[in-house]
């Protein structure tokens, strides 16, 4: 099934067939990749950032938020205990934080890549050295949200931020044979659906190997703190179709869709996502990595948030995978 620009959006504007949208997603989810849930232990390393994205709270200009930066090898130790409990990937995110230079990122990815497990970066933009000498370590895998492929949004809400150069990164990426994450957010002011449906051929045309999206959601140190929340079904109908579109990537069923509707991972878990990536940050951190307000499980620990998706996701039938989780089903 192939959407034309003019279905997606009609589709995303009608509410009336949302029920038959879901279920087809999560048919073309069952057809493509299964019933396996591919889980990804995400350590947030660094909320030290130099942008200034409107949305988001880890904006440099956020004088409120205590700042923190993993060290090299803690991090490295984090790792090692994802992969001990069982975690086949293991996701470092973090602002853009200029202390993790080419040379200090390779150290990391040496360590973790001497682990059993697949690596995801997502640590911004950078150069195509860069990417290349990550990729030369051993990382498997990058995301980067394009956030919106509205050219005017994306200057607005990205101050000093060129819209072509995170095409470029992508396209870098891609070149150099990561899997590439890309995706957007929902409900950002002044998005408009047709924009929505744009973001969504995007993901398909650049050859996303992986898609996160999620609602906006208004953080209080930010100049959008009055703006509303994106919604949580528009949300998950941007999903859906893109699982329609692009078959067999991976998807997840973002923390942020958690945020808005207690059940928000399961509900996208049955509506096209097949991918969970639960925090393996230590509470120390966790609070403290505050993109958006009221982030689920910053009270967790890591053991706590693992068991506790284990057990939604086999309540609805499902399996967690014990493989790498590629989108090649390596
Ligand atoms: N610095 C990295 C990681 C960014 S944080 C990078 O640039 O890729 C990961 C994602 O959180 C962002 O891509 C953005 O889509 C999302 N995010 C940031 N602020 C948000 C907010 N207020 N509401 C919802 N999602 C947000």
């Amino acid at each position: 099934m192939d959407f034309s620009r003019q279905e997606l959006i009609d589709i995303l504007k009608d509410d009336s067939r949302n029920d038959w949208l879901f279920e087809l997603a999560d048919r073309v989810r069952l057809e493509n990749v299964g019933d396996e849930v591919h889980l990804r232990g995400l350590i947030e390393f660094s909320n030290i950032c130099k942008c200034q994205c409107n949305y988001c709270g880890l904006r440099s200009s956020n004088k409120t938020i205590d700042r923190y930066r993993i060290e090299p090898d803690d991090i490295i130790f984090y790792a090692k205990k994802a992969v001990d409990m069982g975690y086949k990937t293991v996701v470092l995110q973090s602002g853009e934080d200029d202390f993790y230079s080419r040379e200090v990122m390779c150290e990391v990815i040496k360590g973790i890549k001497e682990l059993d497990c697949a690596l995801t970066l997502s640590i911004g933009e950078r150069s195509f050295e860069d990417y290349k000498a990550f990729k030369e370590c051993g990382a498997d895998r990058y995301l980067i949200r394009i956030e919106t492929t509205d050219r005017e949004l994306y200057k607005k809400m990205h101050p000093n931020m060129d819209f072509e150069n995170r095409v470029r990164c992508l396209k870098d990426l891609k070149n150099l044979g990561y899997e590439v994450g890309t995706g957007c957010l929902v409900g950002l002011p002044g998005q408009t659906i047709e924009s929505l449906a744009d973001d969504i051929l995007f993901f398909k045309e650049i050859g996303a190997d992986m898609v996160g999206i999620g609602p906006f959601i208004p953080h209080p140190q930010t100049p959008l703190k009055d703006c509303e929340n994106g919604s949580f079904t528009l949300a998950l109908k941007v999903m859906a179709l893109t699982r329609i579109l692009l078959k067999n990537v991976n998807i997840p069923a973002t923390t942020a869709m958690e945020t808005l509707n207690p059940n928000g991972r399961i509900i996208a878990l049955q509506s096209g996502a097949n991918v969970v990536m639960p925090n393996v940050t230590t509470k120390e951190f966790r609070a403290k990595y505050e993109i958006y307000p009221n982030k689920i499980c910053i009270n967790e620990e890591p053991s706590q948030c693992r068991n506790c998706i284990e057990g939604k996701i086999k309540s609805i039938s499902r399996t967690i995978s014990k493989g790498y989780g590629f989108r090649s089903n390596s």
